[in-house]
């Protein structure tokens, strides 16, 4: 597999409400890594809306175990991750494999059993795929971006372009 590879997600969603959990059980997975800003809740908001509270609740009801993983420290992440009933790893220093290795373990899972979701090809799809997790890239709205992030994003849809 070539570096370019591990930007490149295996799926591509909307939202995560968007993600049929059937899909993901063909695939052999029993664990869910969900990245905090722009996959969960908008960012820098711990709002969640009722399609992911709901789709949460059905992915735990149909067995899978999920635990979000953020590079965050905040509070807003526990609080996220207390309404939601799910463990969570916080300074996960995604793509670094530290938090994702914690998360591992809480789930008592391998990575072949676990996808890894999130919005930035430079954290949650590198980190997922360097671990040999399947990955699914979610294509953040364009509103709550701070500047500098616009900039990741124009890096993001050239290194995709470049590879699709
Ligand atoms: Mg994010």
């Amino acid at each position: 597999m070539g570096i370019a590879n591990l930007f490149q997600p295996n799926q591509q969603v909307a939202s995560i409400a968007d993600m049929s959990l059937d899909k993901l059980k063909e695939l052999g997975i029993h664990g869910i890594l969900l990245d905090l800003d722009n996959t969960l809740v908008k960012w820098n908001s711990q709002s969640l809306s009722n399609q992911v509270i709901k789709w949460v609740r059905m992915a735990k009801k149909e067995g899978f175990a999920l635990c979000i993983v953020s590079n965050a420290i905040s509070f807003r992440l526990q609080r996220v991750a207390q309404r939601l009933h799910v463990p969570f790893v916080s300074q996960a220093c995604k793509p670094l494999t530290l938090g994702i290795n914690k998360a591992l373990k809480l789930l008592k899972l391998e990575p072949s059993e676990v996808v890894m979701i999130g919005d930035q090809l430079f954290t949650d799809i590198l980190a997922g795929s360097w671990n040999g997790m399947h990955t699914i890239w979610v294509r953040p709205p364009k509103l709550y971006e701070q500047k500098w992030m616009r900039l990741v994003r124009h890096l993001e849809t050239f290194i995709y372009a470049r590879e699709v």
